[in-house]
């Protein structure tokens, strides 16, 4: 079977980075106002220390929801491909955190996606090292590295990128799972 590599967040899940800061901040920002691929950038630099404390007694998986078609489409594919969920956990602005991260990553996936043993489950920052047939990520920079095919999933963040410069970098954009479904599973 083909191995392919999945992303986590904002491919399978997405929400709880936005929920939090709009708790914090008593907001309504939606992803249209996100201007960088961090979310808690949002956050004004005044208030970041709070906001990291804040941060750091809750748990971001608490407060996701799935992406359209995500479980269907997936369990649909784990029956001919070989999954791996490839996902970062470390917090770029508080790294002394991330175990908890890796920890809630760990149960909402087991929790989420019974069908992918977590055995299939990669923690890790560094996705050029993977190789498998089929990448999936939003962001750009994961898709670098060994891949027949590789997937870049729209986020708010990536909706700039032309199609002329992924196919430079060997990538097709997908814009959700049934477009997923219908590349891998026609
Ligand atoms: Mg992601």
């Amino acid at each position: 079977m083909k191995k392919i590599m999945i992303d986590m967040d904002d491919v399978i899940c997405d929400g709880g980075f936005l929920s939090l800061v709009n708790q914090f901040l008593k907001a309504n920002y939606t992803l249209k106002d996100v201007k960088s691929y961090y979310i808690q950038d949002l956050i004004p630099k005044e208030q970041y220390k709070e906001w990291s404390e804040f941060f750091n007694t809750k748990n971001v998986y608490d407060y996701v929801k799935f992406l359209p078609n995500t479980y269907e489409v997936m369990e649909k594919l784990s029956k001919k491909y070989e999954l791996y969920i490839t996902t970062a956990y470390i917090f770029r602005d508080n790294e002394e955190y991330s175990a908890n991260n890796l920890k809630n990553k760990f149960e909402w996936l087991s929790k989420n996606l019974p069908f992918i043993s977590p055995d299939n489950y990669i923690f890790t920052t560094n996705k050029e090292i993977i190789n498998c047939d089929i990448k999936i990520d939003d962001k750009l920079s994961n898709l670098s590295g060994n891949a027949q095919m590789k997937m870049l999933f729209t986020a708010y963040h990536n909706k700039e990128l032309t199609d002329k410069e992924l196919e430079k970098n060997g990538v097709i954009r997908v814009n959700g799972w049934k477009d997923i479904e219908k590349i891998l599973l026609k």
